[in-house]
């Protein structure tokens, strides 16, 4: 299968650059490489790839710094790489703009099923502008002039912060958002009390939008590390797995 996309591989140890290029190759993706930071920058700019694969530790510029660049002029999808157990990593990455994170090591099913969330948030970043008054993901449609939830045409009873942590994941449909993002938006600094009850609105807010059968997941979750709204695939109305 042929893709109509480009991506840009940004890893120095060519033991993992290979494994993504064969994978690449053989799901019909067009891909380039770099194996430094400073040369990826270049790349994306000289190349204007559609998804960025970033592992974090480069020899010559920390990833978090080749985000934060790349970021002042663009907003291509970032899945960043890096090792278990650097929780603290994915999340200064994630907070510094990249859409989602890959843990080392990692599988060829794993990878692939990343870059298919991925191109589906880029094909709703290309498809929206972001000023829509109405937002459609699968059954679930918000209304942001009304402030109305339905799904499947049943309107939600959502309190005020379960309405406004549903308009953060609808803004950011795809991207994985950390736990000091979201507290930080819905009360304005992130401290432990603040990560507590958002935890529990969470479970509130998913309890109403996917209901007890949990026939699609809407919003996935990213233990120690946050939440992320999926775009629903309306074709088959799956949805990856990827956690
Ligand atoms: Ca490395």
């Amino acid at each position: 299968m042929e893709h109509n996309i480009e991506i840009l591989i940004i890893e120095d140890d060519s033991k993992v650059r290979n494994l993504m290029k064969t994978t690449m190759k053989a799901n019909g993706y067009r891909y380039i490489t770099s194996e430094n930071g400073e040369n990826g920058i270049m790349e994306v700019a000289s190349h204007k790839p559609d998804i960025i694969l970033l592992d974090l530790g480069l020899p010559d510029l920390d990833g978090i710094k080749v985000i934060e660049k790349i970021r002042t002029w663009t907003n291509t999808p970032i899945i960043v790489l890096s090792a278990r157990n650097e929780d603290e990593d994915k999340i200064e990455a994630l907070d510094a703009g990249a859409d989602d994170y890959l843990t080392k090591p990692f599988s060829v099913d794993e990878l692939m099923a990343r870059i298919r969330v991925t191109e589906r948030r880029l094909e709703y970043m290309t498809t929206s502008s972001g000023e829509e008054s109405v937002f459609v993901n699968g059954a679930l449609r918000i209304d942001y002039s009304a402030a109305e939830v339905c799904v499947e045409g049943k309107e939600l009873h959502l309190t005020p912060i379960e309405y406004k942590l549903v308009c953060i994941f609808s803004k950011n449909l795809g991207k994985v958002l950390t736990h000091t993002y979201i507290t930080k938006e819905v009360w304005g600094q992130c401290t432990e009390s603040n990560v507590a009850s958002m935890r529990v609105y969470m479970a509130n807010l998913r309890k109403k939008i996917e209901g007890d059968a949990r026939r699609i997941q809407y919003i996935q979750t990213h233990i120690g590390i946050g939440y992320r709204m999926l775009k629903i695939d309306n074709s088959n109305e799956s949805v990856e797995s990827s956690t």
